[in-house]
């Protein structure tokens, strides 16, 4: 099966709709790892996409303060603004298929796992250096798991020698790459490896790089690209402007912070 996996599309749907075109005929099934709504003006328009392209979602923390499951107690004054605004936006419709959504999911058949934070924290914890990426390692019952929260692109590799402690490496992948599981030809023997991916956010990145980010997932062939693609981070930013939300989350669309 070949899957599509975005994350943190967050409202905005230029970068949704800019990432479906990029990956046109090169999947089977659309996946995204939360955050469907808050800070971008299109809430009800992604979830719409998300919905006629039955893809498989999962509920993010800004979804579930959306729908009011989770405080917004510790939300910044921006990111508390438009959860209210995104609330009142909300169909009855997409609210109800924003309710059915789980913050984690295990295919067995396809040997991968998909939480929106962590596995210790699927709606709050950020997976930020590879001490917290070992805390997701330890619960993983698969090689790989994909997660998201972070708004940055990135791969946890987990090797694991025989009859030794494992070790966790990361590296961030703010203009895409490619990961092959399974296939390092240097590995001594016994070797076992879990990857943790992060496709990085198709509607607001914070690491740097404007460009909406995804990834291709071949799960037979154990095959996984990040990929960049350019979207209008201006239209984006005027929809944010014209709909009355903070204007700082139209300008972060323009450096990727
Ligand atoms: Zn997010």
């Amino acid at each position: 099966m070949r899957f599509l996996i975005v994350s943190d599309i967050h409202g905005n749907r230029f970068g949704l709709e800019s990432v479906l075109t990029d990956a046109a005929g090169e999947y089977d099934t659309l996946l995204c790892l939360g955050d469907v709504v808050g800070y971008g003006a299109h809430p009800n328009e992604c979830c719409q996409i998300l919905r006629e392209q039955n893809a498989i979602s999962l509920s993010g923390n800004h979804d579930a303060a959306a729908l009011g499951l989770i405080s917004i107690e510790w939300f910044n004054p921006v990111a508390t603004a438009a959860i209210e605004w995104t609330r009142a936006q909300l169909s009855e419709a997409n609210r109800e298929w924003l309710q059915t959504l789980p913050a984690q999911r295990d295919w067995p058949e396809h040997d991968f796992q998909a939480v929106h934070g962590s596995l210790r924290e699927p709606w709050e914890e950020y997976i930020v250096g590879s001490s917290l990426a070992a805390a997701t390692f330890n619960l993983m019952s698969r090689p790989l798991c994909f997660f998201g929260h972070t708004h940055i692109a990135a791969c946890y590799a987990e090797g694991t020698p025989q009859g030794k402690r494992p070790e966790v490496q990361g590296v961030a992948l703010p203009n895409g790459g490619e990961i092959s599981l399974e296939d390092d030809e240097d590995d001594e023997p016994g070797m076992q490896w879990q990857y943790l991916i992060n496709p990085g956010s198709c509607g607001q990145p914070r690491d740097g790089n404007t460009q909406a980010r995804y990834a291709l997932f071949d799960s037979e062939a154990r095959h996984i690209e990040v990929r960049p693609v350019d979207y209008d981070c201006q239209a984006a930013r005027q929809a944010i402007l014209a709909a009355g939300l903070p204007k700082m989350l139209g300008d972060r669309l323009l450096q990727g912070r």
